[in-house]
Parts: C-alpha cells; sequence; structure tokens
C-alpha cells in the first residue's frame, strides 16, 4: 500500500504531521474554514487524552475514559494517512514516511508531540518496569501507579520531576498530592515519608501559585528537593540518586514507591531536519512564538508540544495555539501576513487533594492570566476539581478536538 501511495507522488495542500490534541484541532477548523485538501499523517490507531492519566493514577478516573480510537476523532473530510514522518526536505516540501512513502505539501503543519527519553536516566525504564516503580506519562503505568499508592502503608515514597521542558509541568507534583491525600484518608500519612525531587530553585514559575503549593507540601508534610533531579535509579535495590544542582551533592535515597518522569525532547527524526531551532540541542521546530510559523519556511507551522514557543507544553496552550496558527496560515495561503498572535497562554490544573485543584493560569510574562471571571482558582478548590474531572475531558472530545473551542 505504502508503495502505492509513493507510486502515485501523494501531495496534499495542507499536510500535518500528528494527530494528537495539536494537529486534530488545527485540522477541524481549517475544515470550517472551508479548506477541502487536508491530510493528517498518524501512526496510531488510538487517540489518548493524557491529561486524565494523572487522576488515571491516583485513583480517582479510569484508564478507558482516556482513549478512543483514532478513526472515531478523525475529523469528517481530511485524509488520514496511516504512517509516522521520519524526515521532512522543507526546501523541496516533502515528508518521507516510516515505510518509505513521500508526500508533497504547500503548507505544513507540525504537531508529532514530544519524546519521552527513558533511557536518558540509567536505570528508569527499567525501573518503571519494575515492581515499585511507575509512570503517568505511560497510558499502561498509569493503573500501576494507584496500585502502588493504594497498596502502601508505610515506608519512603518517591515523587521526581526531570530537568527541562516537559509536557504539563505540573504532572509530577499532582499525583504526589493526590496519593499524599489518600494516605491521609487512610490514615497512614504520618507513616509514609514522601520526598518530592524538582530541578527548578521554587514550586512553580509563577509565584502566586508557588506559595500556594508551598502550603500544598507543608500541609500534607512533603520533603521537597529542589534545585535536584533523580540522575540514576537502581530498580533492584529500589535506591535512587538525587543530585542536588545547586550545590553538587549527591545522596542515594531507599524507595518503596517511585513515580519517575522523564526528560524530554522534540522527536529524534524531527531534530534531524532542517526545521528545528539550531540554537537549541531539545530540537524542537523553530516557530515565531506569537504567530506560530517557521522562522525560515515560511509555508511551515509548528504547534503543541513540538513548537519551540516557550510557553508551558499543555492541551490548555493548544487550545489557544490552534486558532491563531490557523488564522495565520489562512492569511498566509492568501499572500498576507501572518498577524494573529499567541499570547503564551498556558494553564495547568494542579490536583492538591483527590476533591481539590487549583487552575495555574499564566502567560508569557509569567503573570497570572485567569480567564474565568468571578471566581478565585489561584487557592485550591472544589468546583475547580468539577471542572478537571468532567468539564475539561467533555471539553477535550466535544469541542476542542471537532475545533469548537
Ligand atoms: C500525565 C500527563 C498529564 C497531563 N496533564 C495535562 C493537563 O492537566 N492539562 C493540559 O493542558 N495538558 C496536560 N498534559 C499535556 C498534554 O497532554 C499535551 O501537552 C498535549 O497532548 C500535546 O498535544 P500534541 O498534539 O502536541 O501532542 P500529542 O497529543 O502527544 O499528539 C502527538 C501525536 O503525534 C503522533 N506522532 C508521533 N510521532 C509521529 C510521527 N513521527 N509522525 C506522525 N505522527 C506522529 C502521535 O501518535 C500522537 O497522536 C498532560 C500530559 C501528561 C502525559
Amino acid at each position: 500500500m505504502t508503495k502505492g501511495i509513493a507510486a502515485m507522488g501523494i501531495h496534499h495542500k495542507i499536510l500535518i504531521i500528528g494527530g494528537g490534541n495539536a494537529g486534530l484541532s488545527v485540522a477541524s477548523r481549517l475544515r470550517h474554514a472551508g479548506q477541502n485538501d487536508i491530510a493528517v499523517l498518524e501512526p496510531s490507531d488510538k487517540h489518548y487524552y493524557q491529561p486524565l492519566w494523572t487522576l488515571v493514577g491516583g485513583g480517582r478516573a479510569p484508564q478507558k475514559e482516556s482513549v478512543r480510537d483514532q478513526a472515531s476523532v478523525m475529523p469528517r473530510g481530511v485524509a488520514w494517512i496511516r504512517d509516522a514522518a521520519n524526515h521532512i526536505d522543507p526546501e523541496a516540501q516533502v515528508v518521507t514516511t516510516a515505510a518509505g512513502a513521500e508526500i508533497s505539501y504547500d503548507y505544513l503543519v507540525v504537531s508529532p508531540g514530544i519524546q519521552l527519553d527513558w533511557d536518558k536516566i540509567p536505570g528508569m525504564a527499567e525501573a518503571v518496569e519494575s515492581p515499585a516503580a511507575s509512570s503517568n506519562f505511560r497510558y499502561d503505568l498509569a493503573p500501576k501507579t494507584w496500585e502502588l499508592i493504594r497498596s502502601m502503608r508505610s515506608g519512603t515514597a518517591m515523587f521526581t520531576m526531570p530537568s527541562g521542558p516537559i509536557k504539563c509541568a505540573g504532572a509530577p507534583q499532582k499525583i504526589a498530592y493526590l496519593a499524599a491525600d489518600y494516605w491521609r484518608e487512610q490514615g497512614v500519612l504520618d507513616d509514609i515519608r514522601i520526598v518530592m525531587v524538582l530541578p527548578t530553585p521554587g514550586m512553580f514559575g509563577v509565584k502566586v501559585f508557588a506559595d500556594e503549593l508551598e502550603r500544598v507540601v507543608a500541609k500534607y508534610g512533603i520533603e521537597v528537593r529542589k534545585n535536584s533531579e533523580m540522575t540514576s535509579v537502581d530498580p533492584a535495590a529500589q535506591e535512587a540518586v538525587i543530585t542536588d544542582h545547586a550545590s553538587g551533592t549527591q545522596e542515594t535515597l531507599h524507595y518503596d514507591m517511585l513515580h519517575a518522569v522523564p526528560p524530554q525532547c522534540a522527536p529524534d527524526w524531527l531534530k534531524a531536519t532542517d526545521l528545528a531551532d539550531p540554537s537549541n540541542p531539545a530540537g524542537y521546530v523553530e516557530v515565531d512564538k506569537h504567530t506560530l510559523q517557521h522562522t525560515r519556511y515560511p509555508n511551515v507551522f509548528a504547534l503543541g508540544d513540538a513548537g519551540s514557543t516557550p510557553n508551558s507544553k499543555t492541551g490548555a496552550a493548544i487550545r489557544k495555539q490552534a486558532p491563531v496558527l490557523v488564522q495565520n496560515l489562512l492569511s498566509v495561503m492568501e499572500g498576507e501576513a501572518a498577524e494573529a498572535r499567541y499570547s503564551g497562554y498556558g494553564s495547568c490544573p494542579l490536583t492538591t487533594a483527590r476533591n481539590r485543584m487549583l487552575l495555574a493560569e499564566f502567560d508569557y510574562t509569567l503573570q497570572p492570566a485567569p480567564s474565568i471571571p468571578l471566581i478565585d482558582t489561584t487557592h485550591e478548590r472544589w468546583d475547580m476539581w468539577l471542572l478537571k474531572r468532567y468539564v475539561l475531558p467533555f471539553m477535550y472530545w466535544r469541542l476542542i478536538l471537532p475545533g469548537r473551542a
């Protein structure tokens, strides 16, 4: 079949690489705008709503609610090419796929998400397969996180975050709070030492949310190791080496339960293309942070986790990026300048308890950028929990992917 595609010299006016949150939001919006030659290059037959994995790991949502068949979410009138991009030649305007097909395009949207580098931390890949460790960053492992939390009655629980940009930078903390609140409910919190390892000097990049999170960790008695990282792990001994980058010291801690988050970067194949930002080894697609247009190839745009924009890598950011990108792409197709601007908005629904959440919303200025009128979402609240558990998943499947919100 692929040879057939290659032989036919497949061409689409608009080619979108990746049919995840970003790719499908853009494809739907382009369809609403009347575009009728759009293809989405997407290898997976499943589509995941990843934000729910935190709640799956915390025992607050079933795993199956986070997945749907890709076919059921693909917008009508869009061609789905079930293959993976392997290379992009932006001069020739051709994408080569894993199966060897060549797809040419007039306009390209790059949104294949982020790469999880499990092997970058020695022992981490093996650890998450071992009985005492897990990670909500994998669909199949999120239920295991909950099993570990549920069965723990005493000992040391460790929650780690890597350095560098990752998707949903709040996720490594959220699962610790869900776990701590469960242990509090069960009356075993005092018997469990909770260690949270953060690469940052503070709990969060925006002060008002950092202050609130300081209160949350104090409430649960969580030991926070700031400026620190898990630099290796020995799953057989259940020991993790924590390096404090500020003091240069290392310590080895035994854990009875570990929730690990891998370092992340652009996909390797994407890093090797001319679209990657040469000044940044993370390899993200080099786009203007406001227009989302490539800085060197004006017919190329990127959004979501694979873009170089310095916002927090979240679905919330994509909700604001997609309409900007589509408006600018349509302008460029008309021979006009890309004038719509993305503000850097991102948000992080921080679950601080099993029924409480605070909504951290901010933009490139790193100042709070609240979008919900009248209520103060900078403190943990029950109604924000309902937003996370019920409203946002509904919005994702019914409004965001179909390009209506
Ligand atoms: C545990 C966890 C919790 C999170 N919590 C939140 C939250 O509370 N709020 C929030 O806003 N965000 C959250 N996020 C982040 C959010 O899920 C991502 O930011 C978002 O999914 C990024 O969208 P994307 O389209 O860029 O990438 P993805 O949604 O990951 O989609 C990428 C797509 O590209 C496809 N692809 C991969 N390689 C190729 C290739 N070579 N060729 C073609 N296609 C390819 C993939 O199969 C996938 O379908 C969370 C993420 C995780 C893991």
